[in-house]
């Protein structure tokens, strides 16, 4: 999430998916992810759920997320557009967006978040959860932090669940969830928190480790984020890992690696759509897909 400098940071390339995948005992095959284009390879074990996740009901048909992938890989490259100020749902300003982080070896944070998002949908839709991006690929400028709030609360969705990776010094490691605070409506309350608390307890069960150096057992409610202030609906952000520290960027680094992160993440949204009775329903209609694409081609 922490961003500073911009530079130019070519997006890599993965390697095209050849194996057959199961995500939470959901067989897909490799015909199908030939329809999201690219994937890296990835096996079944780093695919699998923790076994001792929650049951998850038959079916979560019918509910909507939005997956909101931190920044975009062509914001350095756009100083400019980048760093238009935008409301910060505070009453102040922030720039639209900025270039994200990367590894010490170059590995830039805005791919990383790209591709856990691409898994995390992939997992999510094979549950038969509507999910919307807030950007349709990983080689455009923003969208702004305020517009990527505007997508979620026009989706008609239950939660935006915002994907990041941290750039804090290298002696910090681990996840860490933030949620609005203090809370500027009903759903930035108990809702959101029951939100970040869910995916803190699923990268747990996932294995890993809350973050020694900020907020308190994996959970940093703040007031800085533009995306969580302006979410009309449950609304978090995951710091998957800090990528400035050697053991958390080996990790990011690799797509088994990513694969483990997208898993956590997919379980604790999956976990918090189940425990919710009944389910929540925004009143706005539901925004497709295709129209978000149209607003893509502005930003
Ligand atoms: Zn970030």
């Amino acid at each position: 999430m922490r961003c500073s400098v911009l530079r130019g940071i070519p997006p890599r390339m993965p390697v095209l998916c050849l194996v057959p995948l199961t995500v939470w005992g959901m067989a897909i095959s490799p015909l199908s992810l030939a329809s999201v284009a690219i994937h890296p390879v990835l096996s079944d074990s780093a695919l699998s759920a923790p076994s001792s996740s929650p049951s998850l009901p038959a079916t979560l048909q019918g509910t909507t997320v939005v997956l909101d992938p931190g920044h975009n890989g062509a914001n350095a490259s756009h100083p400019v557009e980048v760093n238009r100020q935008v409301p910060n749902g505070r009453g102040g300003t922030k720039a639209c967006d900025t270039t994200g982080t990367s590894t010490d070896s170059g590995y830039p944070e805005h791919a990383f978040n790209w591709e856990v998002a691409r898994r995390v949908r992939d997992a999510l839709t094979a549950h038969g959860v509507r999910v919307v991006l807030t950007r349709p690929n990983d080689a455009g400028v923003g969208p702004c932090v305020n517009d990527r709030a505007s997508i979620a609360n026009r989706a008609g969705a239950e939660a935006i669940i915002s994907i990041h990776a941290d750039g804090a010094p290298p002696s910090g490691h681990g996840f860490h969830v933030s949620y609005s605070d203090p809370p500027l409506n009903h759903s930035q309350g108990k809702p959101s928190a029951s939100l970040a608390q869910a995916l803190a307890k699923a990268f747990r069960r996932g294995g890993f480790t809350a973050a020694g150096y900020i907020g308190s057992n994996g959970l940093y409610p703040r007031s800085d984020l533009a995306g969580l202030n302006l979410a009309q609906i449950p609304a978090a952000l995951v710091e998957c890992a800090n990528m400035r520290n050697p053991q958390d960027a080996a990790l990011a680094s690799t797509p088994q690696g990513r694969a483990r992160y997208a898993a956590n993440i997919a379980d604790g949204i999956m976990t918090w759509l189940a425990s919710r009775q009944p389910p929540h329903r925004p009143s706005v209609p539901p925004t497709h897909q295709a129209d978000l694409d149209s607003f893509f081609t502005t930003t």
